[in-house]
């Protein structure tokens, strides 16, 4: 009987997005709950001891402002209970409208058109939605919590080392440990949990396999205020726009803001993960220079680059120049991807799950989906695990099945969004003209809602579940 058999102590590294959903998926099945006892374990402080200005700084300094969610990755928060929360925190992306805005604002910009419900889900009876990522953050974390989840704040990784039977322990800073019998690395692109990982595989090659790839693209994300949703098609609806390199793409969140993305080509890379806190000296040119949070970027280069397309089209704000004077924040971050190997994503009873499994090109825009998708499938594994195998000590059947599932669907899903950031950048004549053409092919003008024969198109379509 399940119920005998002691509760495993799954050590959980990171509370951010795929961490908390996978705690709430192990507590949400009887069956894993009564199995497993998921622990939270985050670097940063509890959120809810800092003022809501501070933590949305905090959180949006290296994870993305807000994120837009599709079908493939609401069904498991649906499944979960988790509609009404998701609904009321976050807006549908019914709307998409197409534009080009070239940066010199003498020549015209030219809208494509608009798609109704382009991510409707029949099945689901959803659009995808756009949510700030700290909201989404928030509704997994008090889930989780009322499921009966412990999380541990504060607790930043010194290092790992190998137990018997398959435990870990975990060493931190502060100079505690603790031994649990699953760890899984759910710490984000830049995973201590997949260092370790790779060590224990070929410590002669960890380092080079451990830093994802800089794909030429650096990105800035706001979040703008002041911009109220409301019937006018521009302010509802999620917006791409083509400039003359790189693109914007904007969407409404709660609270009369507009969320946008501004992704443009870069010849180099700024050192990796080195935070630098460069704020301007006086005042500063423009009133918006405040909003952008230290990078790993100088203050003044971001300023200038921002400065040049002030001028550029945006058909709800009327120019990006207006997104930039009503910003509460501005993160950069050098664009980096990789999807590592099954074996790079587990090792004995660790493995990864989120950005820490692979890190893609927000052109993916499925980060957040195949997180929450990475949460559901493990869960699923350990589940059928825990009704096949006679060694419950040993996970390897289930984290190895787990990783062999995952990598496939990374690996397509990374190579679209090579090719989606390529055609957005447009820095060589070749994808120029590439875009021009297909941008000639977008379905305008069309409902997907009003099709009966309207069909989730990969990777949409995926609908995982623990209990298959
Ligand atoms: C600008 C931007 C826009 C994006 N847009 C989209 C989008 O439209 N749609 C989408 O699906 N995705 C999008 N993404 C991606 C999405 O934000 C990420 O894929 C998602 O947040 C990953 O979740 P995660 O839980 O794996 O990692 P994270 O959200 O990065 O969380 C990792 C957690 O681990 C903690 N941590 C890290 N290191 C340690 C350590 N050593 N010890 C303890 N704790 C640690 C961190 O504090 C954090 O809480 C975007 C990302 C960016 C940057």
């Amino acid at each position: 009987m399940a119920a005998s058999v002691p509760q495993k102590l799954v050590g959980i590294i990171g509370a951010g997005i795929a961490g908390p959903a996978f705690a709430l998926q192990l507590l949400s099945h009887p069956r894993l709950a009564s199995l497993y006892r998921p622990l939270l374990l985050d670097k940063t402080p509890d959120p809810s001891t800092l003022s809501s200005e501070d933590q949305a700084k905090k959180e949006s300094a290296s994870f993305g402002a807000a994120v837009a969610v599709f079908p493939n990755g609401l069904h498991p928060l649906y499944a979960l209970g988790l509609r009404e929360a998701v609904e009321s925190a976050s807006l549908p992306l019914d709307i998409i409208s197409f534009w080009k805005s070239p940066t010199a604002s003498s020549t015209p910009h030219y809208e494509y058109g608009t798609i109704d419900h382009p991510t409707w889900s029949h099945g689901l009876q959803s659009d995808a939605i756009n949510i700030e990522r700290s909201a989404l953050r928030d509704m997994l974390l008090k889930a989780a919590r009322e499921r009966g989840c412990e999380t541990m704040w504060d607790k930043k990784i010194k290092g790992f080392e190998e137990q018997d039977k398959g435990a870990t322990k975990i060493n931190f800073e502060d100079g505690s440990d603790l031994t649990v019998d699953l760890l899984v690395g759910a710490d984000g692109g830049y995973s201590m949990v997949r260092k370790y990982i790779l060590d224990k595989r070929d410590p002669a090659t960890a380092e080079k396999r451990w830093l994802p790839d800089f794909m030429h693209q650096t990105g800035f994300y706001g979040i703008s205020k002041g911009f109220p949703y409301d019937k006018d098609v521009s302010s509802r609806a999620t917006i791409g726009i083509w400039l003359d390199r790189g693109m914007l793409a904007s969407a409404p969140v709660p609270g009369d803001k507009i969320r946008w993305d501004l992704v443009l080509p870069e010849k180099e890379a700024p050192p990796a993960s080195r935070a630098v806190v460069d704020t301007p000296k006086s005042e500063g040119k423009f009133p918006w220079e405040s909003a952008i949070l230290p990078s790993a970027y100088s203050h003044d280069s971001s300023v200038e680059i921002l400065q040049k397309h002030m001028n550029a089209f945006h058909p709800a704000a009327g120019t990006i120049g207006n997104l930039l004077e009503n910003a509460e924040q501005i993160i950069r971050t050098p664009l980096r991807q990789r999807v590592w190997k099954a074996k790079e994503i587990q090792y004995g009873n660790v493995a990864l799950i989120g950005d820490a499994a692979r890190l893609m090109l927000p052109s993916s825009g499925q980060g957040t989906g195949f997180g929450i998708e990475d949460a559901t499938v493990l869960a699923a594994k350990l589940l059928e695990h825990s009704k096949s195998s006679a060694d419950q000590n040993d996970l390897r059947p289930a984290l190895e099945a787990y990783a062999r599932e995952r990598v496939p669907r990374s690996k397509k899903m990374a190579t679209v969004a090579w090719v989606t950031g390529k055609l957005a950048m447009a820095d060589s004549w070749f994808w120029r003209w590439v875009r021009d053409f297909v941008s000639r092919w977008f379905p305008v003008g069309y409902n997907y809602k009003n099709d009966p024969k309207a069909k989730d198109p990969w990777p949409l379509d995926a609908r995982f579940n623990v209990d298959r």
